[in-house]
């Protein structure tokens, strides 16, 4: 059955496939972080639906919630209709928020997907300030939508002005630390303020706390502020794309809350529907300029998955599973650091609570520009990818050139857990470096 479905899938599906390709799974079964395949074999699942799965698959809560409206015989579609399942949903999110926001804020359910809510706040920041200008960081995803797209980091677009995200490693102004963000503050500055810089007036600045499919790289606090003080000063609307940094996931309930910072717009989806599609934007409502109808659409009354968002929010809030992700992350982030002591091909581990990259470079080649850090190794990352398949546990890659191995496990993970998937993960790393194609230069980019 696993081959024959596998089969079908490849002939049948898009070549746009992703995940399929590099993880050719049939799961059949799944309970917290393991995932059952029709061969039989089981597996650590660490990509959780792309940061979906808060509580990891098929948490009791979850199921409860879930069946529990079913038996109800409450409809399951509704349009954007009130209902006790909305009600609950939108009371249950506005607790999680920061008080200072959630007190004068306003709520759209967008389409299911991410990429819907990233379009509807960009929608309604155009439409508040009478302007159309974006401004966006590099190494940024937002979503697949043409706007959303246009605003993450592989796109080109004339209303998108592309600023410099801090990076420790990788630096864009080859510093790194305090002084590159900095640096990456004043430039942002510099173009806002400059009349000849080019750039009109935008309608918003859209940012990750932390960016995830960019390789995981945390904006610092400092950073953060300094964001908020420049829009702020220049009534530039900021957009908080917390889709994947959301619900616990980076040690704290919204990753805003590290720096305190409190944005126009929050997009929220991936958790926020626990592990069903949802998405929303949640904003100021002085923002709130929008005509009855100005975002329509059909699927933005789904019961199931306000039902599973609710009673996920609220397990994660009950059990404050945001500083249990800030422990244990902390904890392997502390053991994969030590991996890289032994490994030079670990050329950096970064991350912010259970939202973990380890990015994989060439040590023996020259980096291009000579700049200080070796050039990537995509070769080795997708070796480590199927080592780590091979020994039962899923990762992701992203990051430029797909090199940073990405661990995004459910908050619920156990300290064994823990344990085993820092052990497969160093088993598999030290099995790719042995590998023919990647011991040489030939896996790395020049
Ligand atoms: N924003 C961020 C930060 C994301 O990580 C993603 C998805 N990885 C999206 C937006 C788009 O969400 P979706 O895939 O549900 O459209």
């Amino acid at each position: 059955m696993h081959e024959a479905i596998l089969r079908r899938q490849s002939l049948r599906e898009s070549a746009a496939r992703t995940y399929a390709r590099s993880l050719p799974i049939v799961p059949v079964r799944a309970r917290g972080l393991t995932i059952e395949g029709a061969d039989g074999r089981r597996y650590l699942d660490c990509l959780s639906g792309a940061g979906t799965l808060a509580l990891g698959h098929n948490h009791p809560v979850v199921l409860e919630a879930i069946k529990k409206v079913i038996d109800s015989g409450a409809p399951l579609h509704v349009l954007d209709l009130a209902t006790p399942v909305k009600d609950a949903f939108t009371t249950e999110l506005f607790a999680t928020l920061p008080r200072r926001f959630a007190d004068n804020a306003r709520i759209q359910f967008c389409g299911p997907a991410g990429t819907d809510a990233v379009e509807a706040a960009f929608k309604l920041v155009r439409g508040a300030t009478g302007r159309s200008g974006l401004l966006a960081f590099t190494g940024a995803y937002h979503g697949m939508t043409e706007g959303a797209l246009a605003a993450s980091g592989g796109a080109e677009d004339v209303r998108v002005t592309r600023l410099p995200f801090p990076r420790d490693y990788r630096c864009p102004f080859g510093v790194g630390g305090e002084r590159g963000a900095e640096l990456s503050a004043r430039w942002t500055e510099n173009l806002l303020d400059d009349p000849k810089a080019g750039t009109a007036a935008p309608a918003g600045m859209i940012l990750e706390p932390v960016q995830g499919e960019g390789g995981v790289n945390p904006a610092p606090d400092s950073w953060m502020r300094r964001m908020r003080a420049i829009t702020e000063d220049r009534s530039v609307p900021l957009i908080a794309d917390e889709v994947q940094t959301g619900v616990g996931r980076t040690g704290a309930f919204w990753a805003i809350e590290h720096s305190g910072v409190v944005p126009d717009v929050m997009v929220l989806s991936k958790a926020i529907g626990g592990s069903l599609p949802l998405a929303v934007i949640v904003y100021r409502s002085e923002l709130d300029t929008w005509q009855p109808g100005a975002h329509a659409g059909t699927f933005r009354g789904n019961q199931l998955a306000m039902a599973a968002g609710t009673a996920t929010l609220a397990f994660v809030r009950e059990n404050r599973l945001a500083e249990r992700a800030a422990t244990l992350g902390a904890r392997m982030l502390a053991r994969l650091q030590a991996l890289a002591t032994d490994h030079p091909v670990v050329g950096d581990v970064r991350g912010r609570g259970l939202m973990i990259g380890i990015e994989l470079v060439d040590p023996e080649a020259t980096a291009p520009g000579d700049g200080p850090e070796p050039p990537p190794a995509p070769a080795l990352a997708a070796a480590v990818q199927q080592e780590c398949l091979r020994r039962g546990l899923i990762v992701e890659l992203g990051g430029r050139h797909s090199t940073v191995v990405r661990l995004l496990p459910p908050l619920t993970l156990t300290d064994e857990q823990a344990t085993a998937v820092v052990d497969r993960l160093a088993d598999a790393l030290a099995a790719a470096e042995r590998l023919p194609h990647c011991r040489i230069t030939t896996g790395s980019i020049r």
